[in-house]
């Protein structure tokens, strides 16, 4: 029998998790105490190995819902090394018992907030029981379930230190927060009818406002007669239309100034979802998760307005995640519910704020004096078969839950790093723990970076750091660099797709070389260039640039983004094929691409799908970042399903024919020390067979393959060259499921060893934890 000292951090204090070690250990009939130890829960046990490990293993499992485990250490516990000889002592005259010691001080060590919760199943039963006194009580919440960090101030987490400090608990909800024995024991959200907040509901054109079930009433009538409605929520409002009603939507559309992005929908249950899409048991199961994401799921055929999704072969689909939502569903169906904003612009969280909307088409605002402190968006993955959860938005339901670096950066300077200005995320790390904020929008518009800087402020505050060293991209014109070199501390600058594959290696603790293939729509290079076609090897010293797209002279810098028959012409014309341009307009680009006006010079994949995606005359113009690329890859999935293709690439036979299609060709030539991939042939075959007037599907079908086999023949000439075998994807191509699960399944019928990022998004939203992680090596 050995002494073990078990050290728990993460939301595991004011979450019941001593009580549910206390009984899990007697459940093993371990012996031993379980104490709060300054900001994390210490656990000493006697057991010997096999009981340890079950023990953990049941723990991990079966841990109150509202806690999170971020870091979780095992020390053996020899001679008094940890625990003082007193506690030793106590140990050892405790032999036969499990007990709970007293709280130490917990002002010390690193702060954790839970993220917000969605409404338990318990609270949902007490919904609906007529005899409960919290019937129908839209705010019902318990211990378990119920905002949190949206509504906290400052910690800890005690109500005067949240805005329900705004609603005195009554005396029935203040028997039930101080009665240990009662889910609402010192649940810092309990109220009811009498004490918490209530609905409020004002209608356009109307005067005055509706309150409780009244206005409930009236929301669930103007919904169903296809009125758009703004609903407060936990991290601000949503705005919502039954996604039944074409008229709706489209009129929901011009509201918030999106075109063709798509909406998710909000449901009830799974069986609701399955009618009309297709989900997996892991999507099931991150559906129904106490975070409750927005999933993307394949579409089935159904009576869905194609407003809703436009061309997306996805629906995102997510579950009621409060008791208003399950309320309002319950009424009326389903519901597109998108946060409340303008453009691309933060979510609305003041009732002020949204109120100014009420002339622009919106039917009502409902709302409650609950006040948001802080504005987050719902997260939103997608779960890729063989490959898992990848984040496209990590914001409500995991933020602000930080990541564990390793002990090795226990002593690290506090840093802060501003991330990219585009899906801006940034990240504050101390202790070795990253907190990554929320998913920030694009900080070109005035109003996010403004709220940029304020929730660096907050997050200063909260997680009680001060940063000592600043990092930033090396992009010149990017807000969030401004920002950091006006801070006044010492600046890192890291390269943007270093900081791609910096997160993979911070995610999955990697300290020696990798070769990391970082492909994206743009990033600024060490030499000015437009990068994001890169192969990179990193190690913890830095990097090398081994190997990239070659440079391609780009029309009209950023506007060809959106307007992507100026890539497709940019690489006609470096093809040599512009001679069969018909456009009135191309005179003037060339002359433009001739003398160099306003050109960049790109080795950008994402660039390169976009002109694949024109010169296979998919589409044109992008009427948001990468849709041209998403439908380039819409149609090479219609032709895997079509020919059955879909579990290809763990057997796929890279250089033959599949199913009658090759690879299109392509050259890697050597130059200076770096390896230069030049995709001319491929570009000519494509408008070949685009002329000749093949099958869409199968353009894009056979160019998703030459990615592919781009991938792994770049990787095994670096494999050979530099003597590594491990691979970091990183960057927002990889968004793009065929390219990534066929490259992860490729390389390892290869023989190597594959990272990418599962916590953190692989998009431009994950750049500030390998930017940390760059400040983290540099010490
Ligand atoms: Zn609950
Ligand atoms: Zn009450």
């Amino acid at each position: 029998m050995k002494t073990f000292e078990i050290k728990i951090w993460g939301t595991v204090q004011g979450v019941g998790f001593r009580p549910f070690v206390h009984r899990l250990a007697k459940k093993h009939g371990l012996t031993g105490f379980v104490a709060n130890d300054g900001s994390c829960v210490l656990i000493v046990i006697k057991a010997d190995n096999k009981k340890l490990e079950e023990f953990i293993r049941d723990l991990k499992q079966n841990k109150p819902q509202s806690s999170d485990i971020v870091n979780l250490q095992v020390t053996e516990n020899t001679c008094g090394v940890i625990a003082s000889k007193e506690e030793l002592q106590n140990i050892n005259s405790l032999s036969d018992d499990f007990i709970i010691k007293p709280s130490t001080d917990n002002s010390e060590g690193p702060v954790f907030i839970s993220p917000d919760i969605a409404v338990c199943d318990n609270c949902l039963k007490e919904l609906y029981r007529e005899t409960d006194r919290r019937y129908l009580h839209p705010f019902i919440s318990c211990m378990e379930c119920g905002p949190r960090f949206t509504i906290i101030d400052r910690v800890p987490y005690d109500r005067e230190n949240t805005t329900m400090s705004d609603f005195p608990m009554c005396d029935s909800c203040l028997k039930e927060y101080r009665d240990i024995d009662n889910i609402r024991y010192h649940a810092q959200t309990v109220s009811c009818h009498d004490c918490g907040p209530q609905l409020e509901f004002v209608e356009a054109g109307k005067d005055g406002k509706l309150t409780g079930f009244e206005a409930f009433l009236r929301v669930v009538e103007i919904l169903k007669q296809g009125g758009i409605l703004a609903v407060k929520g936990i991290g601000g409002f949503h705005l919502c239309c039954s996604p039944f009603n074409e008229n709706s939507v489209n009129k929901l559309r011009k509201l918030k100034g999106r075109e063709e992005k798509p909406f998710a929908v909000m449901f009830d249950n799974i069986a609701e979802i399955e009618k009309y899409c297709i989900v997996s048991s892991e999507e099931k199961k991150q559906l129904l998760s106490r975070e409750r994401p927005i999933v993307l799921l394949k579409r089935k055929k159904s009576d869905i307005c194609k407003s809703v999704f436009k061309s997306s072969k996805y629906l995102g689909c997510f579950m009621v995640y409060t008791p208003l939502h399950k309320m309002l569903i319950n009424s009326v169906g389903p519901l597109v519910m998108t946060s409340a904003n303008i453009s691309d612009r933060p979510i609305i969280i003041d009732n002020e704020k949204i109120m100014s909307l009420m002339d622009k088409g919106l039917s009502g605002v409902l709302y409650n004096a609950r006040r948001i402190l802080t504005g987050i968006d719902d997260s939103v993955i997608k779960v890729n078969s063989s490959t898992g959860i990848q984040f496209i938005r990590r914001a409500r339901g995991f933020v602000p839950l930080p990541l564990y670096l390793g002990d090795r950066f226990k002593n690290v300077r506090p840093i802060l790093a501003c991330g990219s200005d585009l899906k801006n995320t940034f990240c504050i790390a101390q202790n070795g723990y990253a907190y990554l904020s929320q998913y920030g929008g694009d900080l070109e518009e005035e109003e996010a970076f403004r709220m940029f800087r304020e929730n660096i402020d907050r997050f200063k505050r909260i997680f009680r750091i001060k940063p000592e060293k600043i990092c930033c991209d090396l992009h010149p014109g990017y807000y969030s660099s401004k920002y950091a070199k006006e801070y006044g501390i010492e600046v890192l600058e890291v390269q943007h797709h270093h900081a791609h594959i910096l997160s993979v290696m911070a995610e999955n603790c990697l300290y020696k070389p990798v070769i990391g293939v970082a492909f994206d729509g743009t990033g600024y290079g060490t030499d000015g260039a437009m990068w994001g076609g890169e192969f990179l090897v990193v190690s913890p010293e830095g990097f090398k640039r081994a190997g990239h797209l070659k440079y391609v002279p780009m029309l009209g810098g950023d506007s060809g983004v959106k307007e992507v028959f100026k890539t497709g012409y940019s690489y006609l014309y470096d093809s040599g094929l512009d001679i069969h341009i018909r456009d009135e307009r191309w005179p003037l680009m060339k002359a433009a691409l001739a003398n160099n006006i306003n050109t960049v010079m790109s080795s950008s994949m994402g660039r390169l799908f976009d002109a694949v995606s024109f010169i296979a005359g998919i589409k044109s113009y992008s009427s948001f970042e990468g849709e041209c690329a998403i439908l380039l890859e819409n149609c090479a999935s219609d032709y895997m399903e079509a020919f059955n293709l879909m579990d290809l690439f763990s057997h796929y036979p890279m250089g033959k024919s599949v199913n009658g299609c090759m690879p299109y060709s392509y050259d890697i030539i050597e130059m200076d020390d770096k390896l230069v991939g030049d995709m001319k042939r491929c570009i000519e075959e494509i408008f070949a067979d685009s002329l000749k007037g093949e099958d869409k599907r199968k353009i894009a079908w056979r160019f998703h393959l030459t990615v592919i086999d781009y991938i792994l023949t770049m990787c095994t000439k670096l494999r050979e060259l530099y003597n590594i075998n491990d691979v970091a994807l990183s960057g927002g191509v990889f968004q793009n499921s065929i390219v990534f699960e066929g490259a992860v399944n490729v390389l390892k019928h290869n023989g190597f060893n594959v990272f990418f990022n599962v916590k953190v998004p692989v998009n431009d939203g994950g750049i500030s934890l390998g930017q940390v992680f760059a400040a983290m090596l540099e010490e």
